[in-house]
């Protein structure tokens, strides 16, 4: 379920949003405060947030400001003054939607939903085109960390699926095992390139029908590895 926070000073327009809202099944909150508005949009998971301009303690301006340079949930802004309305457009603070006040509730209704469909279609289309990973029966799903040779799951240690991902994300090209060792494993790891073709052996086990004679990950002797497409 959606969850919105609203953040409005006068509780009789901010109750009579969430009313509205919550008929229509979304789950809200309210916070009177503009400074603690914008610490529970940060700390918490809101879909949507519904900003008053004028707030005591911190202001919608400084709030919109804040969230943007931290988080790209939707934000619809209100205020009962066209003139200021005009004003924030101008001043690109990245919110998405601003409705002058008094407006009616379905209106409101119609922008939230409108709002949260576009944010989950971006969101959604971004999984799809950036991180499923397919090269010749071998799909690799960077969001789930997950891998499918032939349409079967195999399991890997995080280290194995770094180090394939890295090599699958870069095909053709030829790694040095002290190239691989530096990328996957940090500074302070303890091991040596020697890690690195244990690893090798061991995706080899998961990915390839004959580890004898790789298919995908090739051994280039006196060099390293690289994944051939
Ligand atoms: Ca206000």
């Amino acid at each position: 379920m959606s969850k919105i926070l609203i953040i409005e000073d006068e509780e009789a327009i901010a109750d009579l949003e969430k009313d509205y809202l919550e008929l229509s099944g979304f789950e809200v909150e309210i916070e009177h405060r503009g400074d603690v508005g914008l610490k529970r949009s940060l700390t918490e998971d809101f879909n949507l947030v519904i900003l008053d301009l004028m707030l005591p303690e911190m202001n919608g301006f400084d709030i919109c400001r804040e969230i943007r340079a931290q988080k790209n949930t939707p934000i619809i802004m209100v205020s009962a003054k066209k003139d200021d309305i005009d004003k924030i457009r101008g001043l690109g603070l990245g919110a998405d939607d601003y409705m002058t006040k008094p407006f009616s509730p379905s209106e409101l209704v119609a922008r939230v939903k409108a709002h949260l469909a576009r944010y989950e279609r971006l969101i959604g289309s971004g999984v799809q085109e950036n991180d499923i990973i397919e090269i010749r029966g071998i799909k690799i799903d960077k969001t789930a960390r997950r891998v499918w040779v032939n349409g079967e799951e195999r399991n890997f240690t995080t280290k194995e699926f770094d180090l394939l991902t890295f090599l699958a994300q870069n095909p053709n090209r030829v790694f040095t095992k002290d190239e691989l060792f530096r990328e996957i494993w940090d500074m302070e790891s303890v091991g040596d390139i020697a890690t690195v073709t244990v690893h090798i052996k061991k995706i080899r086990e998961k990915i390839e029908f004959n580890t004898a004679k790789p298919q995908y990950i090739e051994t280039i002797w006196g060099v390293g590895y690289r994944f051939k497409v």
